[in-house]
């Protein structure tokens, strides 16, 4: 395509994406579209470059690029929050997928509108937060959304999936189906109860609250976000994805053969005879909390999330998490998955 066929489309070649993801490391995309509206994006998956490999990318914040990537980048910017229905029981917002979650989350609580409190401050956008169906104290995504609007890159069919068709399940949803691959988010409705329904069931919202019911979702809010700034780095000063691995699930017998060797696990019960351990927690017991592997380190005061020291290459932090895994599998036979999609 010529420069001036690229120019139309609002895609421009040779893109350092570094900026766009919050580990900030150094990758370049063949071809980079910044799409605004369902029908730019529908232009762009209609020229020559929807035949190349295709990478969405929303906040950049749950990504590690290991490499450059020689294809289309398609960066998620449809904004536009729309009241659709106001009723006694709640609202519901249809909000475009380019939207940021936590300036998203502090619109709507300006607004006088809660629901979504205990996800305030999570990074990204609004579509990256039902692809990844995120989760914090007490909270995840899928408990608020209604339906998924998205578009197919490969035959532009528009599709809204009901929350039912989602698949939602632990930071994980229908559209990390590799089958699912070639539908893009655009729009995503939520449902915010009318009534305010304080969640501070989470052990630390608990401790702050102390017994006393929080009297607004705004409070709330304001709670989880100085919990959230005193354990995690801001992706601004130490780049970072959050969390890097999952909390792995195991059965309740290799559950009780780990807590026979080590009282001290933090694990939890879950339902149909699993167990959810803390990564953490394992992470720390084989001694990698504040481990440093070149330009890459584990996070020294929390040992889930990997941290670009500066200068770190995506291959480094890949190094130094496949290092962590290691250490946990040999020590302890548990797999260590990592949360961020790995390119
Ligand atoms: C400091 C920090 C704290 C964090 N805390 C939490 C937390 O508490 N809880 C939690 O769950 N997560 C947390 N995260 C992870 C991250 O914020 C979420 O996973 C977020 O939802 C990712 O959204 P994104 O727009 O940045 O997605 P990206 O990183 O851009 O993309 C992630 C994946 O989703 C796909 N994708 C993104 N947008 C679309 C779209 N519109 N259509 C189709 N596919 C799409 C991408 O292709 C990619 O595969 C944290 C991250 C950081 C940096």
């Amino acid at each position: 395509m010529t420069d001036t066929e690229l120019e139309a489309l609002g895609v421009v070649r040779d893109a350092e994406l570094a900026p766009l993801t919050t580990f900030a490391v150094p990758a370049r995309a063949a071809y980079l579209a910044r799409v605004e509206s369902v029908e730019a994006l529908r232009r762009v998956l209609s020229s020559p470059l929807a035949q190349l490999p295709r990478l969405v990318l929303g906040g950049g914040s749950n990504l590690l690029l290991t490499c450059d990537f020689d294809g289309l980048v398609i960066r998620m910017e449809i904004k536009g929050i729309e009241l659709a229905a106001d009723d006694e029981q709640g609202r519901t917002l249809v909000i475009g997928a380019g939207c940021g979650w936590s300036e998203t989350v502090d619109e709507l609580l300006s607004r006088g509108w809660g629901g979504l409190e205990n996800l305030a401050l999570v990074p990204g956008t609004v579509g990256g937060a039902a692809v990844q169906n995120i989760g914090a104290y007490g909270l995840e995504a899928a408990e608020r959304i209604v339906s998924v609007d998205c578009i197919n890159a490969r035959t532009l069919e528009e599709r809204t999936f009901d929350v039912s068709e989602c698949d939602y399940g632990y930071r994980t949803s229908i559209f990390k189906n590799p089958e699912y691959a070639d539908w893009i988010v655009t729009r995503v409705a939520l449902r915010l109860p009318r009534a305010f329904e304080p969640r501070t069931g989470y052990k630390e919202l608990a401790a702050l609250f102390a017994g006393a019911a929080p009297e607004s979702p705004l409070q709330v809010a304001e709670a989880v976000k100085a919990l959230r700034r005193r354990k995690l780095p801001d992706p601004k000063v130490l780049p970072n994805a959050g969390s890097f691995f999952k909390n792995p699930v195991v059965s309740r017998v290799k559950q009780r053969h780990l807590l026979e060797d080590m009282p001290q696990l933090v694990s939890y019960p879950l339902a149909g005879g699993r167990a959810k351990l803390a990564a953490g927690w394992l992470i720390e017991a084989v001694g990698m909390k504040g481990a440093r592997m070149g330009r890459a380190g584990v996070y020294e005061r929390q040992a889930l999330v990997l941290v670009n020291l500066g200068g770190a290459t995506g291959a480094e932090i890949k190094a130094l998490a496949d290092e962590v895994a290691r250490k946990v599998w040999l020590r302890f036979g548990v797999k260590l998955e990592p949360e961020p999609v790995i390119v």
